[in-house]
């Protein structure tokens, strides 16, 4: 139902259900498992609205319907210790991760989904893993296996536009280029939301969902509730760029080879392998630009990238943790006039910027032509380069990543992670202190990955459609 109604001088349509709606902020994994979960278990599809404030196919690669799981690499890694603490939170976390599975497989053709499936185990293989963590141990390193199904970037983004026509054809509501700016709880109870274009929506449920580019918005709808709030650490680095024979043993092994070291008392960890891969750009505004990976199976680049990231505890009193992450991404950004800077190796080691000449003399080109070249040093601070660069020595080792530092490597920047504050309290099913709010994916502060994320979806979706059909 639509109400038309004058608020502050101007007119605002108000959408009011008298049944009562699930309503899910942002149309990632997260939300759209969700969405998914509620319709099938039995919740009628009428009753549930996604609002996703970037389009259908948005370009930023962190928004629009898929959010940033759309454009992103399609690594499912099925593992209850890797990508969140969900476990922590949940009841069952491996007929979870069963569930996540068949929500990206099962909306691919039998053919296909078997093939995938058949994957399971191949990246995980117990031999090879104790020959890594061998080397590891000779390295002053940690090897952590993980169970991996690489779907790849294209297929990732079939599923989703899958996912897209599975909810529409139902009749889910999803407002695509709609902006929550802010929610409260209604009068007549459950919950009002605002929107960039002034509608307002009504919801009995509320799910928010917003993934890491909705930090601001959860930061600001926390504090606005009075919702304790923690912060995470942060992840902040480089992305490494080398010839992929470099990275083969362990790729061919392992896919995503998950190396941990501890520096100066500082943890340091590879994140994201893209064997195969190209570094692209993601945006978390006009001038927020990071860098990241991705592997299309269909087209071998001859080059693997990786991520190299410090991660930061940045505790009391420091209360804004993810504005020092931002403050990098800024100033790398000012170096590369708003665009990604580049290094050779030889040159970071050295301690000496980049110029377009080194690019030239290094032995591979940057697979990110819009990279200019500059010094990392310049807007990374003095730690984190001198824990990466002890972590890339040790990396360098043989059974591991033999000729990393080398001419054949490049490094980017910015590289970070903009985990998100969280509600200090979620109940199992990822209720907050406020009944009928829900959180799930990276904007709960419980994930950083596909699998969980979807996972927490998942969760809130089966409670909001227990308490909505009992
Ligand atoms: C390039 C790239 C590659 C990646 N590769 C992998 C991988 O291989 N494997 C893996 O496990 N993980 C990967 N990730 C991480 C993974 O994509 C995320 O962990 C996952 O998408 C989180 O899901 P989510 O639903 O919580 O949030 P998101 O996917 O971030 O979705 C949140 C959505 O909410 C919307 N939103 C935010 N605020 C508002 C608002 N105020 N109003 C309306 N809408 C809003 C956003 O536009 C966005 O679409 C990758 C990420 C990137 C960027």
């Amino acid at each position: 139902m639509r109400v038309a109604r004058i608020n502050a001088g101007r007119e605002v349509t108000r959408i009011v259900d008298p049944n009562g709606r699930f309503v899910i902020i942002g149309a990632g994994p997260a939300g759209i498992a969700a969405a998914i979960t509620a319709v099938r278990e039995g919740l009628p599809a009428e009753r549930i609205t996604i609002i996703e404030k970037g389009a259908r196919h948005d370009d930023s690669r962190v928004s629009g319907f898929g959010g940033a799981g759309a454009n992103s690499d399609g690594k499912l890694v099925l593992e209850s210790e890797i990508g969140g603490e969900l476990a922590e939170h949940v009841a069952d976390m491996p007929g979870l991760l069963e569930e996540v599975l068949e929500l990206y497989l099962g909306f691919l053709g039998p053919e296909e989904s078997a093939r995938y499936e058949q994957m399971r185990g191949r990246f995980r293989d117990a031999q090879a893993s104790e020959q890594i963590q061998r080397a590891c141990i000779r390295a002053g390193l940690e090897y952590v296996p993980a169970d991996i199904i690489p779907l790849g970037t294209a297929t990732c983004r079939r599923i989703v536009d899958r996912w897209y026509d599975f909810l529409s054809e139902r009749g889910v509501q999803v407002l695509l280029g709609t902006r929550v700016t802010a929610f409260d709880a209604a009068d007549d109870g459950g919950w009002l939301l605002h929107c960039e274009g002034g509608e307002e929506l009504c919801a009995r449920w509320l799910l928010a969902a917003p993934g890491r580019s909705g930090h601001q918005f959860l930061v600001g709808a926390l504090e606005g509730l009075g919702l304790d709030s923690v912060h995470g650490p942060i992840d902040i680095g480089v992305r490494v760029e080398t010839d992929a024979r470099v990275t083969e043993a362990l790729t061919e092994a392992t896919w995503e080879f998950k190396l941990r070291g501890l520096i100066e008392g500082e943890r340091i960890r590879t994140f994201c392998v893209c064997p195969q891969g190209s570094v692209l750009v993601e945006r978390y505004g006009p001038d927020l630009l990071a860098v990241n990976g991705q592997t299309r199976l269909e087209s071998p680049t001859g080059r693997t990238n990786f991520a190299v990231l410090h991660t930061i505890n940045l505790d009391d009193p420091c209360d804004c943790p993810n504005e020092y992450a931002q403050l990098y991404i800024r100033t790398a950004s000012i170096l590369g006039a708003r665009n990604p800077i580049v290094q050779t190796w030889p040159k970071f080691e050295r301690r000496r910027r980049s110029r377009a000449g080194d690019l030239g003399y290094a032995f591979i080109r940057p697979t990110l032509e819009r990279a200019l070249p500059g010094d990392i040093r310049l807007a990374l601070n003095a730690k984190s380069c001198r824990v990466i660069e002890a972590f890339m020595r040790a990396l360098d080792s043989d059974g591991l990543l033999e000729g990393l530092c080398s001419n054949r490597t490049l490094l980017y920047a910015p590289e970070a992670k903009l985990y998100t504050v969280r509600p200090a309290r979620l109940s199992e099913h990822l209720e907050s202190e406020r009944a009928e709010l829900f959180f799930a994916g990276d904007g709960s502060g419980l994930t950083r990955g596909l699998v969980q994320a979807s996972a927490s979806g998942i969760v809130a979706g089966r409670e909001v459609a227990r308490r909505a059909t009992r």
